[in-house]
């Protein structure tokens, strides 16, 4: 039964990044470290993949964090010294991969916001990018289920107890309500 209940969990998984693939294809992201200053959510489903690869965590509330070493994420690669910003990039949580996008809650429902200080969404908010990025955040809908969704509401609350600095509102515009 637990084996069924990981597999079913790896296939989703598997599923959010294969949407999200296509939102890393349209924010070539190579311009700045803005987002490294974030909160970084691990999904329950991505739990052991992180501590795979040695990847502190921090649990607030039953809800998992990336630790930061400092001011950034410890997979961050300020220097480039390997070559690549994310020394775990391939495997990156689904918070990374949704980024500009990201899920929040509103009057108790979830929301799609994105922050508007990410340089690429500043650069082509007027060449089309931003449609094809709610029709990504459409389709990711789909995968959404009851407990995803649950758990995305707990990971918003513990969120709040952490220094994250996109907790701002100045630094983010709502875009729909979450459909499930
Ligand atoms: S896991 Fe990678 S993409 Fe995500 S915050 Fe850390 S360095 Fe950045």
């Amino acid at each position: 039964m637990q084996i069924k209940e990981e597999s079913k969990d790896k296939k989703l998984l598997l599923k959010m990044r294969k949407t999200l693939n296509k939102l890393s294809e349209q924010i070539e992201c190579n311009t700045c470290d803005l987002c490294e200053e974030g909160a970084v959510y691990v999904l329950n489903n991505e739990v052991s993949l992180m501590k795979n690869l040695n990847i502190p965590l921090v649990n607030i509330d039953g809800s998992y964090f990336i630790e930061k070493k400092g001011r950034y994420c410890p997979a961050y690669d300020e220097m480039k010294k390997s070559g690549k910003r994310c020394l775990i990039y391939s495997e990156r949580p689904i918070c990374c991969r949704l980024f500009p996008l990201d899920i929040y809650v509103k009057a108790e429902k979830l929301v799609w916001i994105i922050y508007n200080d990410c340089p690429i969404i500043k650069h082509r908010v007027n060449d089309g990018c931003l449609d094809s990025i709610i029709e990504i955040a459409k389709e990711f809908e789909r995968l959404m289920t009851k407990e995803l969704a649950n758990e995305f509401k707990r990971e918003y609350d513990a969120w709040k107890k952490t220094d994250d600095p996109f907790l701002d509102v100045d630094n983010y515009n709502f875009i729909r309500d979450i459909k499930y």
